[in-house]
């Protein structure tokens, strides 16, 4: 018996990090998985890698900031797989690394835009299908930084700390109207994937070695977190075992907020 039989999943920003490591783990669980992302070609992969290991998992070329792209992956996830049961709003880019003096106002939008506007897209075209079903589980991927501020990153701390209310907004309405849907965030500390490797090499304070060992220091644990520890909190808040968790936020940061 998987943890997710019978479910139908969907994982944006599916092609790499996060994503890939979620969409592997629900559709090991059982879950039918649609997985979306701008990048067809790793998302593809990710996929067929599914299908090998004997799973049932999709692919779509999903811009996440384009309402449109959400009304065809909502409807053809309705159509391909039955309806939607778990919904993980994971595709998300990188803050720019710049102050607030000096951040051109495109790349906040921009910033806003993946970060933000996406889990609000995400949250409405969500519920629409989850109340057909029977209900459903949301589950938003902020940040540390949605709980903590970090200089030269406001665009990425507005979006993320945005999420994290979001989410809480999303939680009430859903339980007040009854729609059995739960809706919960996620906080990953520094996770080693695509996105940190390439903040780390664009950096021009120091070397991609020390900017590691020093992004390492600021996890008490000792280390930076994988993307498959991630997907194992966003596997228990897509699952029954957290039946009365809703508008929660799930800190999965290695200790970075305890001190
Ligand atoms: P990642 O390795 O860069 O993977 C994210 C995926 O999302 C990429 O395939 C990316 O495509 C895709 N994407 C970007 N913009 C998109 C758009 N507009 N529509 C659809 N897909 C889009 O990132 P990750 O580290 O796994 O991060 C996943 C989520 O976790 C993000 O929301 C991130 O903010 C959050 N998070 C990450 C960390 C961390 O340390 N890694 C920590 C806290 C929170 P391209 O590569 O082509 O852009």
């Amino acid at each position: 018996m998987g943890r997710l039989d019978g479910k139908v999943a969907l994982v944006t920003g599916a092609a790499k990090g996060i994503g890939a490591a979620t969409a592997e783990l629900l559709a090991r669980e059982g879950a039918k998985v649609m997985c979306t992302d701008v990048d067809e070609t790793e998302g593809q992969k990710v996929v067929d890698a599914i299908q090998d290991a004997g799973h049932t998992a999709s692919f779509m070329t999903h811009d996440v900031t384009s309402e449109e792209a959400w009304e065809k992956v909502a409807g053809e996830t309705q159509r391909s797989f039955g309806g939607l049961h778990v919904l993980v709003n994971n595709a998300g880019i990188a803050p720019e690394g710049i102050p607030i003096e000096d951040l051109p106002f495109e790349s906040w939008k921009r910033t806003l835009a993946v970060d933000l506007d996406s889990v609000f897209l995400g949250c409405k075209y969500a519920i629409r299908l989850m109340k057909e079903c029977g209900g459903g589980s949301i589950i938003n991927i902020s940040s540390i930084m949605g709980l903590v501020g970090t200089p030269r990153s406001s665009d990425y701390n507005a979006a993320k700390g945005g999420v994290r209310l979001l989410t809480k907004v999303a939680a009430l309405e859903c339980a007040e109207a009854g729609y059995n849907i739960r809706v919960n965030s996620v906080h990953p500390g520094y996770i080693d994937t695509p996105l940190v490797r390439g903040v780390v090499e664009r950096s021009e304070e120091a070397s991609a070695n020390e900017l590691m060992g020093m992004l390492t220091m600021l996890h008490p644990i000792g280390r930076l977190g994988t993307a498959k520890e991630i997907g194992q909190a966003i596997l228990f808040l897509a699952s029954d075992e957290s039946s009365f968790v809703t508008g929660a936020e799930l800190v999965v940061d290695g200790g970075y907020t305890a001190r």
